[in-house]
């Protein structure tokens, strides 16, 4: 396994096509395309929000990647299925730029809610992973509320489709179990090249509520579990903010960086973690806990009661009932207005 991490402080698209190739290059993925290839590129399409928001892989990284496919004679697809945006597909294509790259490299845009599945034990998968010759990962890199951070292990989640995640998160609702399902879709998941979004990223209480930062990185691996490993070692990150790093065996792999430090500021949910041994964080839960709230920004838009997995929403107007709510953050995740916050209670809810 190999990962690649360039300094890259810029969207403008000569300099960032050319760190991409360097470090496709370093790969070793000279050949790796056979002419006539379908290429699936599964960007991060959390929610429409517009590329300076860094909620979303940037189009240029995107557009890029599919000149890279299609100067070596590839077919490009862009695909995800955003749990938030399954009523209004056409907007997040428009708004997070992927629209006006299909059109200009001449790629077909997929909504993978849409796509038939594949079930493997109790996951739904995509079966678009099976009509490709070629999956390459684009993630960006964020914090994540849940998981601590989002990068190329949990991009692979964009691959289930809309609805089926959420029943996911009721299924597997605390970040350990969760993590655990995301390393199974991971290793059912062929995806040969991740290519990481983290010019810029978002620190703080992401992955859609935090904010953006420029961390100038463009990181490019033969593995996306190795990628995850690398950039949780570039930032110091322990296994109890980044579950994914404790849950899973380290990978063994090379690593070929120009970038020496990254630094992070982890989601408030994760923080509590961090600085509390086990049993006082018990005894913390047992006094305080996070749960999302609707504010006043809420423009009854519903996307959050279609995304919430045990129907704890209901409105107009918009209310959540927390002896319901399991705390997933899925609402959160997937409000496109920004309305839903994530408060400290005091006492448990
Ligand atoms: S909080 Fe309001 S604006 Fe946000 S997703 Fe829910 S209904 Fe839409
Ligand atoms: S209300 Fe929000 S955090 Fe609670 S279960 Fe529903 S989607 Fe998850």
């Amino acid at each position: 396994m190999k990962v690649v991490l360039l300094k890259c402080e810029t969207y403008r698209k000569p300099i960032l096509k050319a760190t991409i190739e360097r470090g496709l290059n370093l790969l070793g993925y000279t050949d790796i395309i056979r002419r006539g290839d379908r290429v699936l590129l599964k960007p991060n399409l959390l929610a429409a929000k517009p590329p300076s928001a860094a909620v979303t892989t940037h189009p240029m990284v995107v557009e890029s990647v599919a000149e890279w496919v299609i100067d070596h004679g590839g077919k490009v697809l862009i695909g995800d299925s955003p749990g938030g945006a399954v009523k209004d597909m056409e907007n997040l294509w428009t708004i997070t730029g992927m629209r006006a790259v299909a059109n200009k490299v001449g790629a077909e845009l997929l909504n993978l809610n849409r796509y038939p599945i594949k079930i493997v034990d109790d996951l739904h998968i995509s079966k678009i992973c099976d009509d490709v010759d070629m999956i390459v990962n684009l993630p960006k890199l964020k914090t994540h509320s849940l998981t601590g951070m989002t990068m190329a292990v949990k991009n692979l989640f964009g691959l289930v489709p809309g609805l089926y995640k959420s029943h996911l998160h009721r299924v597997y609702p605390d970040p350990i179990s969760f993590t655990k399902m995301l390393l199974r879709l991971y290793r059912l998941i062929p995806s040969n090249i991740s290519v990481l979004d983290g010019i810029l990223g978002m620190e703080g209480n992401g992955p859609s509520a935090g904010e953006p930062k420029a961390f100038g990185i463009l990181g490019m691996a033969d593995d996306a579990l190795a990628m995850d490993f690398a950039i949780a070692k570039l930032a110091r990150v322990s296994g109890r903010a980044f579950p994914e790093i404790k849950v899973a065996p380290t990978p063994s792999y090379e690593l070929m960086s120009e970038v020496t430090t990254l630094s992070i500021r982890m989601p408030q949910t994760r923080v509590v973690n961090l600085i509390l041994p086990t049993v006082l964080r018990y005894i913390y839960s047992l006094l305080f806990s996070y749960r999302p709230v609707i504010t006043n920004r809420c423009r009854t838009c519903g996307v959050c009661a279609d995304s919430c997995p045990v129907n704890a929403i209901s409105g107009p107007p918009y209310t959540i009932d927390y002896r319901k709510c399991i705390l997933c953050t899925c609402c959160y995740e997937v409000c496109p207005y920004g309305a839903i916050k994530i408060k400290r209670s005091v006492f448990r809810i």
